[in-house]
């Protein structure tokens, strides 16, 4: 008898099982049935990398996951057994993808078409995979068999795999019906917000960083609740007309709490990360001694952009200061700011602009080493759906192809 596995939501990681239940299946009797809500599948597949697909993250297993946080022990063992040179020799030598290695290990095609990558995969699926498209799963029974009722009908497998994304950039079909249909089949869900999220800035700090528009600087950041830090990410980060975004602000985004207000969380930016306050301090005041008919705008302008520089004076009321007539009250106000320029948060990183979704379901009731759930045998749950959200560079693609490779293994393995 056929196995029927029925594939829930076409994003990267239902696309991806399909792959590996072709890939693995060597001659064993299995139909495999994928349905999407959409009119194609891979939306979001194709969106990713700014369209060009940072499909993996070539660092070693062991270092790989500590990307993913909390989730980094219940990913190790799918990483370390279909990992990041895997995903490439699967891409290269099966999906027919040329692949380009840039800054931070991140792969991505030579292509630069994430467009490219979804229709190599669908090509590749076609004789092993029936699609069905435009078609909504609405709830999924367990009885003796899987009864997965859609707007179109209801289908009948032995095994489902629940891959119907997170709860972030709903255009691309991703609502968070993973959540609502695993919540019915029994399973706990951990809250969703956002993660890899731009920063909306309260009213104090938004002419700051409308005036920044467009800037982009290197610093610390730091996430401030209840008046402790609570982590901190050094990395680029930008000025928008709404706030802060870029790759610094987007990876510690998770970690603002939901209650703003409450918690009076607040973003601070270290300008000058490579020194302490002190020594920022001493080196200020040899260069202000050594420069006495300079600006003191020109003089930060050694450490920031000049607009930043610019910003940071005129805040301080130095604008038009020379460095002879710098005041040393003056100078630790600028130095202050420089060390700790605090950006006020209007609002808890919006889910529907975030990347990937935090929360899901809890891990607790997934076995690791097969995506199956422990709640409902013969139920695997893999990708967003799952609580885990992997950093910015190709991590949270690998965890798709992952666990995908883990499922598939366990499917044709019963
Ligand atoms: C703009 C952007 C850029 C990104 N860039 C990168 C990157 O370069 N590298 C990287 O590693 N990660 C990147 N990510 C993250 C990555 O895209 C996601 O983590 C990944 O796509 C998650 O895959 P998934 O299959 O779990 O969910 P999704 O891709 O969200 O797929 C879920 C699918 O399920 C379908 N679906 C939902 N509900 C139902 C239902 N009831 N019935 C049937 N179908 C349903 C949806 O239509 C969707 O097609 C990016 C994310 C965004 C938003």
């Amino acid at each position: 008898m056929s196995i029927r596995v029925g594939i829930i939501g076409g994003g990267a990681a239902g696309l991806y099982t399909a792959c590996q239940l072709k890939r693995q299946r060597s001659g064993k009797d299995i139909s495999v049935t994928l349905i999407e809500k959409n009119n194609i599948p891979g939306k979001k597949l194709i969106l990713t990398g700014h369209g060009r697909c940072n499909i993996t993250n070539l660092k070693d297993a062991s270092l790989l996951k500590k990307g993913f946080h909390e989730a980094e022990n219940f990913i190790y063992p799918a990483l370390r057994e279909f990992g990041p040179a895997d995903t490439m020799n699967f891409a290269e030598n099966e999906l027919g993808l040329k692949l380009k290695e840039e800054e931070n290990n991140r792969i991505f095609p030579v292509c630069d078409s994430a467009v490219r990558v979804r229709d190599a995969i669908l090509s590749y699926i076609a004789d092993s995979t029936r699609v069905i498209k435009d078609t909504k799963v609405m709830e999924i029974r367990k009885g003796e068999d899987f009864e997965v009722i859609t707007d179109n009908g209801t289908y009948n497998f032995d095994c489902v795999v629940l891959s119907c994304g997170g709860s972030s950039f709903t255009k691309t079909g991703s609502t968070g019906d993973s959540y609502k249909l695993a919540k019915k089949l029994g399973h706990t869900v951990i809250p969703v917000r956002g993660a890899l999220a731009p920063v909306k800035a309260d009213s104090e700090s938004a002419s700051l960083c409308k005036h920044l528009a467009g800037v982009s600087v290197s610093a610390m950041v730091s996430v401030f609740a209840e008046d402790k830090k609570t982590t901190s990410y050094e990395g680029e980060l930008l000025f928008a007309d709404f706030g802060l975004t870029g790759p610094a602000v987007m990876e510690i985004s998770r970690e603002i709490p939901a209650d703003v207000k409450g918690t009076r969380a607040y973003l601070e930016l270290d300008l000058v990360p490579s020194m302490n306050d002190e020594a920022f301090d001493s080196e200020f005041v040899k260069l202000i001694g050594e420069h006495a008919d300079t600006k003191i705008t020109t003089l930060l302008s050694r450490y920031v952009p000049a607009s930043v520089a610019g910003e940071i004076a005129s805040r301080c009321g130095v604008s038009d200061v020379y460095a002879q007539g710098f005041t040393k009250e003056n100078r630790k106000k600028v130095c202050r700011l420089m060390k700790h320029l605090k950006i006020g948060i209007g609002q808890a990183p919006s889910i529907e602009a975030a990347y990937v979704t935090r929360g899901g379901v809890s891990l607790k009731e997934v076995d690791r080493k097969t995506m199956g759930s422990k709640v409902v045998p013969g139920l695997y749950i893999i990708g967003e759906a799952l609580d885990i959200d992997g950093i910015s560079g190709g991590y949270n693609l690998q965890a798709c192809m992952s666990e995908a490779y883990m499922a598939s293994k366990a499917i044709l393995n019963n």
